[in-house]
């Protein structure tokens, strides 16, 4: 979900209290569309102390179709397949450790 603002219509992603175009708190919650193509990517071999336990992982920042970019880990695909502009969609993992980040965790994988 984003936060698309009901003056201008401009989406914020991750939402936030007020527009940043024109500064507007009318903002309502909009379904985004789960689809996108790989921006840009890296894998990550030096973890943090939660996510040693699945290096080497990899992070990449998703364009989706509407424009917005979105940073997360890229699942199930095997580092030398990961290619810039490849499609990969928003899923939804709950079956984590849930020591942080305390919320729902999204990641990509291919659709
Ligand atoms: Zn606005």
């Amino acid at each position: 979900m984003a936060a698309r603002c009901s003056n201008c219509g401009n989406l914020l992603l991750p939402p936030k209290p007020m527009c940043t175009k024109c500064l507007s708190t009318d903002l309502k919650w909009t379904e985004i569309e789960k689809r996108g193509k790989l921006l840009t990517y890296t894998i990550i071999h030096v973890a943090p102390t939660q996510f040693q336990s699945m290096v080497p992982y990899t992070i990449g920042i998703v364009e989706l179709r509407n424009g917005l970019k979105l940073p997360g880990m890229i699942r199930d695909v095997e580092p030398q397949e990961i290619e810039v502009g490849m499609e990969l969609e928003v899923d939804f993992d709950t079956t984590l450790p849930s020591q942080w980040p305390p919320w729902p965790r999204y990641f990509f994988r291919r659709p």
